[in-house]
């Protein structure tokens, strides 16, 4: 277990599947409640779609895109962050 290499390898496959388990959770994933489909994590008011930063792209990245995410912005409380959704639904 000296081996630098052999660490960064396990390391690496550590964060993939934390990445996954996020996922999994649906941490970070829109929010459906009756008003819309997806709505604000403070005061449940439907988001805009904003335009994305530099970092959110670089991060989207380092998240190996497994998360389709995409800026969003409340127009009731001035929250704002990063959602995903699912490509795909079922
Ligand atoms: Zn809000």
């Amino acid at each position: 277990m000296t081996d630098p290499f052999l660490k960064l390898f396990i390391i690496i496959i550590g964060y993939v599947i934390v990445l996954f388990i996020l996922r999994f959770l649906g941490f970070g994933k829109k929010q459906v409640c009756e008003n819309c489909n997806n709505c604000c994590p403070d005061c449940s008011f439907a988001l805009k779609r904003i335009q994305r930063k530099k970092q959110d792209k670089i991060f989207y990245h380092l998240t190996l895109r497994i998360f389709n995410l995409k800026r969003y912005r409340c127009a009731e409380c001035a929250w704002q962050g990063l959602k995903w959704e699912e490509k795909y639904r079922p």
